[in-house]
């Protein structure tokens, strides 16, 4: 059969992450990765991949099957998607939680038009998660749902530490509570506050002459980042922060317990441990991508969202494999 050609917008972590995983997946070749800047910049895992510009796109439709949008949620994909939707079958890891209707709305037109498949919001969370959190709550509905995030470097809560007046460089690390997941597994059902549920440790690099103390109280007080959590301050120096904070590890906990008669608690958790948030968040896109290839060819177009998929699509055997292998 004809390999899936999938090709990559945006060549950051996460588009590093697609060539990765594309290579681990024998029915998919890679067609080509594009950026905004110029490609000799890029330097591709595989020397033999083309590089082009972003520019080139609207001319390379009949090379790619599907296109991964690997650029950020935050300035990158509300201008991407709905463009790019217009002239492919695309995947993305949209991830600005209350924004997801207004983009999905904004995708969906452009792709319908045009007779296209866009997958938004696939991943972790959004993603994996979200389908275990319907699944649980469909599942037990006399029950309560919760998600733990962590131990992870939070890119958002960073980026918040390093604009501070004073601050250098700094990473942030979310951190679950024991002792709520604990509570929640014996099915307790408790109530747990923001602050109850996570705690927030940052390592920041103080540029010269910069007043600590000042530094972490801007930190700790910050509304909607920090005020509502303990957060722990440590100072390094900025070799410290090379050396021990590069990883891009993440994972967490989406756990449901419910009653299905008075004396009878179910517990259902799906849990993720991530060396590289990156890389695992691409092999989701991935497989998404395989997805999206069969569901454009089956005339489904428009916006969609995991919710939408059977997980069939995503793998690479046939349904007959998979009725007489997994069953
Ligand atoms: P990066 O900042 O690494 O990359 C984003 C874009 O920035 C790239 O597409 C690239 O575009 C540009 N870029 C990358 N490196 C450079 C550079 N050195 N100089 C200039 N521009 C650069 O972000 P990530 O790949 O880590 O993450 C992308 C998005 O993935 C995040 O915004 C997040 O929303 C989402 N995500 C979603 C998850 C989920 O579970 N749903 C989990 C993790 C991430 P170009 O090549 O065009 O210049």
């Amino acid at each position: 059969a004809e390999r899936i050609r999938i090709a990559i917008a945006g060549h950051g972590n996460l588009g590093r992450g697609v060539e990765a995983a594309v290579a681990r997946n024998a029915d998919m070749e890679l067609a080509g990765i594009y950026s905004r800047r110029p490609p000799e910049q890029l330097k591709p895992l595989q020397a033999a991949t083309p590089v082009f510009g972003m520019e080139a796109l609207p001319g390379h439709t009949d090379r790619i099957h599907v296109l991964i949008l690997c650029g950020g949620s935050k300035e990158d994909l509300p201008v991407q998607g709905p463009q790019l939707a217009a002239l492919f079958n695309t995947v993305d890891s949209f991830d600005t939680h209350a924004r997801i209707p207004e983009y999905f709305a904004a995708v969906d037109a452009p792709a319908r038009e045009n007779s296209r498949t866009a997958l938004i919001s696939a991943g972790w969370d959004p993603g994996m998660f979200s389908i275990n959190r319907v699944m649980s709550e469909a599942l037990l509905p006399d029950g309560a749902t919760y998600t733990f995030w962590g131990d992870g470097l939070s890119q958002g809560h960073s980026d918040a530490v390093r604009r501070v007046d004073g601050v250098a460089d700094a990473v942030q690390y979310t951190r679950p509570v024991e002792e709520a997941v604990e509570r929640v597994r014996r099915a307790e059902r408790p109530v747990l506050s923001t602050r109850e549920k996570h705690t927030r440790e940052c390592f920041v690099v103080l540029e010269e002459g910069a007043d600590a103390e000042r530094v972490r109280d801007a930190i700790v007080t910050m509304p909607h980042y920090f005020d509502a959590y303990d957060t722990t301050v440590h100072f390094i120096s900025a070799e410290e922060l090379a050396r021990d904070h590069r990883a891009m590890g993440h994972g967490g906990f989406v756990i449901r317990s419910g009653n299905t008669s008075a004396g009878n608690a179910q517990v259902v958790e799906y849990a993720l441990k991530l060396r590289s948030n990156p890389e695992f968040t691409a092999s989701v896109l991935v497989a998404y991508a395989r997805a999206v290839h069969r569901l454009h060819a089956m005339g489904q177009y428009g916006a969609k969202t995991v919710f939408d998929v059977p997980p069939g699509l995503l793998s690479s055997r046939s349904a007959e494999q998979l009725r007489a292998e997994e069953l």
